[in-house]
């Protein structure tokens, strides 16, 4: 992907899909430094991009990335849109003025029901899109709806273009820079692994583990959830895309070629 007069350009050299939202500084223009992630707490991709192009919201971002990598980019990246709210980081204030917003299509925090989660809104969830995690910014557990691998890898190369393009400085949350009003992206998002990809860091490297037994792979992270294709046998390999706790979200290679996307247990795994 690629940025054209601050528009979002997909790889087959098609703009992305556009919508404009009228929740925008009129006339004026940012210098962005920062992409500061989101999620939604909304019930679907179109209801939150009906919302954020709606005059009565008064709240906006630059683009919305949903479940299946889909994409509706509502303003320039260079309108001051508003995602931000009161905000500070590193001496910057208001950081409407000095960022790009993104938010993921993402239910927020989830309460627990007899077969799976419930969010805010009353809307139902499977075991395997919830987990269970402590906030960093207050420490108490709660539910978290997770993110997907198609809304991951969509959000690092656009994240990626835009760090090219702008000469972005760093990708924080709505929670560092809001840290008492808001919870997220929230400890569901594994930032350490989007910030080093769309950074490009040095820790940027793909982790790349194989079997070091014959590998139980399975939908969500824990023997509760079920098994998603026969085991792996030893010696396969597979690169790391995410972490709960000793469980690690992985993409299964055949050669360089990516066959399946689940999890497996740290225990029974080795670098490569
Ligand atoms: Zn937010």
């Amino acid at each position: 992907m690629k940025i054209e007069a601050n528009r979002l350009i997909l790889d087959d050299g098609q703009s992305a899909p556009f919508r404009q939202t009228p929740n925008i500084s009129q006339g004026r223009t940012i210098d962005p430094q920062y992409l500061v992630i989101h999620y939604t707490a909304g019930s679907s991709f179109d209801s939150s991009v009906n919302w954020l192009t709606h005059p009565d919201a008064q709240a906006s971002a630059h683009l919305v990335i949903g479940r299946d990598g889909e994409i509706m980019q509502l303003a320039d990246f260079t309108a001051r849109t508003w995602h931000a709210g009161k905000s500070s980081w590193r001496g910057l204030n208001g950081l409407n003025s000095h960022s790009i917003g993104i938010e993921l299509d993402n239910a927020g925090i989830l309460t627990r029901t007899a077969d799976g989660w419930r969010s805010s809104f009353q809307k139902t969830y499977p075991e395997a899109d919830g987990m269970e995690a402590a906030h960093k910014n207050d420490g108490v557990m709660r539910g978290w709806h997770r993110y997907t691998l198609n809304q991951i890898e969509a959000l690092v190369a656009i994240g990626s273009a835009l760090v090219r393009e702008y000469g972005l400085k760093d990708v924080i949350g709505h929670d560092d820079i809001a840290p008492h009003r808001k919870t997220d992206p929230g400890p569901a998002f594994p930032m350490d692994m989007v910030r080093a990809r769309i950074m490009g860091r040095e820790d940027d490297r793909e982790e790349r583990v194989k079997a070091t037994a014959v590998l139980n792979i399975r939908s969500g992270p824990g023997t509760r959830f079920d098994k998603i294709r026969p085991p792996l046998p030893k010696g396969t390999e597979m690169i790391v895309t995410g972490e709960d706790g000793v469980w690690i979200a992985v993409t299964v290679l055949d050669g360089d070629e990516p066959t399946d996307t689940g999890w497996v247990h740290s225990h029974f795994v080795a670098e490569v």
